[in-house]
């Protein structure tokens, strides 16, 4: 058995970017990753392998609330699912930390307000590099310092599509975008602006997701070892429970027991839950941290549609994310309950309409495939989900997620999707057309596009009604953490990923305090 100072289990958003935060402090620190290095490969950006073929997806198998079998769009890699993300890095709004009253009921207050969460924000940002313009989204919470590099410019389609809209009175903004991107001079640009981001890996390595820029420069100390392909299994205490003794990991077909003074838990909201709850004990007899029976309840993964409207005007646009609009965040003049985000997705290609019947028989005999692929503008809305404790991870006989879950908000959801329905006629688009995209959000099994998974082990200051304190250790045992997308007890409707990193940024900070060392800040990581 090895020891280490802190071990850390999963390195996507939550677990890498932790690492990172704590390796120039020379403490020993394991980081455990069930999958491999994500392969370079022409694959990562060739439309049919990713989006048809699922060539990135787990094989793994979970059970809905009805005990249906079906395959999670989970992605177990070096870097999580940020290898595949659109890599949108947006704040939650200030409001989010408050209670706020929606259609369905209420989005509980966080246990922090924005205000403890800002420095992190910011210093999450300069780690992921984020793109952005301060001052233009009208929802934007007050920030300490600019973005640290400009906003990623708007190709001609999508520069007409912000001045329609501000044109009909709304406030686009350019989104806050994790791309290496050096648009004054492409050719040191590690970034080559291309259409195959969003939902795609990077092949070169120029997306700001947690191998780039969180596991790669950890590793560059010594005192940073990854296990790949080591899957935890369980977690083992002291006979009082109070303590994590061992990580029992499954690699090479044995087991191993690793210990560590600290064990962080970061394998995803609904991977982490099976964890706990697979490590039930004497002590922790409902499994590890569950004595409040919070664990794997209140998930969350956002009300959300992706649309494609048609262009009057072909939009040859490559890299279309770079539009946002949350005039609707809060609700409108005549709804006052929030509806939520509406942003940019990746342009979508033929080759992905593959087996959408929705597109291939209600355009035809008119628009084929490649007619529509050229005219598509691809919108992404998502409404908040609402923590509900019955939506929640079980473990099934063999030991596999259950996932029960029904959502919530669709009545925003539908508005929103109407908003932006009666804007088309004002913005170059057939007002008439505006088709669900299955194959993106993979909507045909609700529960399958698990992308956005958050909840399951939130954080409190009650441990009758939450599994962490608000350092996002475990209120029942002393040094059992949890620092992925679980800690939220809302989800806000923008993308949870930035929320994720800046709160690993801060609990890095903590750690190191508990640690006795001195803080420091990561130094700039060597990409390319
Ligand atoms: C296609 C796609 C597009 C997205 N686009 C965006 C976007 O534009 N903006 C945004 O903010 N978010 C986006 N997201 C969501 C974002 O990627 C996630 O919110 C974020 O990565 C969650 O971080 P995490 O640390 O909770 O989990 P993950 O990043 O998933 O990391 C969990 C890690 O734990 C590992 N693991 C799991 N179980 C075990 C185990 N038992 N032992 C060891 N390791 C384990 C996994 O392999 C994985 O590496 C997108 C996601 C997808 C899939
Ligand atoms: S080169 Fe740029 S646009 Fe293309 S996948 Fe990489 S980060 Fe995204």
């Amino acid at each position: 058995m090895d020891a280490y100072d802190v071990i850390v289990i999963g390195s996507g958003a939550g677990g890498g970017t932790l690492v990172r935060q704590l390796a120039p402090s020379g403490k020993r620190i394991l980081l455990v990753e069930r999958g491999d290095w994500l392969p370079r490969e022409p694959q990562n950006w060739l439309a049919r392998d990713v989006f048809v073929d699922n060539r990135y997806v787990s094989e793994d198998t979970w059970y809905d609330g009805d005990g249906k079998p079906f395959q999670p769009q989970v992605h177990y890699c070096v870097g999580g699912a940020t290898k595949l993300y659109g890599a949108a890095l947006y704040r939650l709004r200030k409001e989010d930390f408050g209670e706020l009253r929606h259609h369905d009921g209420i989005s509980p207050a966080w246990p922090i307000d924005y205000d403890e969460m800002e420095p992190y924000y910011t210093r999450a940002e300069q780690l992921y590099q984020v793109h952005g313009a301060r001052g233009e989204d009208p929802t934007e919470p007050p920030a300490s310092a600019p973005y640290p590099f400009p906003a990623v410019s708007h190709e001609p389609r999508i520069q007409q599509l912000a001045d329609d809209l501000a044109a009909a009175g709304h406030q686009p903004f350019h989104a806050p975008c994790g791309v290496m991107l050096n648009e004054g001079d492409m050719p040191h640009s590690a970034c080559v602006r291309c259409s195959t981001c969003d939902g795609f890996p990077c092949l070169v390595h120029a997306k700001s997701d947690a191998e780039v820029l969180g596991v790669r420069p950890a590793l560059e100390h010594t005192n940073v070892t990854l296990l790949t392909n080591a899957r935890a299994v369980r977690l083992e205490t002291n006979d009082a429970g109070t303590a994590v003794t061992g990580v029992v990991v499954e690699r090479d077909g044995a087991r191993e027991t690793h210990s560590a003074d600290i064990v962080v838990v970061s394998c995803g909201a609904a991977n982490s839950a099976k964890l706990l709850l697979a490590s039930a004990s004497e002590a922790h007899p409902h499994g590890l941290a569950n004595g409040s029976d919070q664990v794997g309840r209140n998930y969350m993964f956002h009300n959300c549609v992706a649309v494609l409207a048609l262009s009057k005007e072909p939009n040859p646009t490559v890299f279309q994310k770079t539009l946002g609009l949350n005039d609707f965040y809060f609700g409108t003049d005549d709804v006052d309950y929030p509806l939520g985000n509406v942003q940019m997705v990746g342009k979508s290609s033929a080759e992905m309409y593959r087996g959408e019947k929705p597109i291939q028989t209600r355009l035809a005999p008119e628009w084929t495939l490649e007619k529509v692929a050229r005219h598509a503008v691809d919108f992404w809305l998502s409404t908040e989900d609402l923590p509900v404790p019955e939506n929640r991870v079980s473990l099934s006989a063999d030991g596999s997620v259950t996932l029960a879950y029904r959502a919530t908000n669709d009545v925003p959801k539908k508005r929103l999707l109407h908003e932006l329905k009666s804007l088309l006629k004002h913005l170059g688009m057939q007002h008439d057309h505006l088709l669900p995209r299955h194959a993106y959000l993979k909507n045909d099994i609700p529960v399958a596009g698990c992308a956005h998974q958050a909840g399951t082990c939130r954080f409190g200051h009650d441990p009758a009604d939450s599994v962490l304190n608000t350092d996002c250790r475990a209120h029942e045992l002393d040094n059992l953490y949890v620092v992925d997308t679980s800690f939220f007890p809302s989800i806000g409707a923008v993308n949870p990923a930035l929320t994720a990193m800046a709160n690993a940024v801060r609990v890095g900070d903590h750690l190191l305090e508990r640690m006795g060392v001195p803080q420091s800040r990561p130094e700039h990581a060597h990409v390319g």
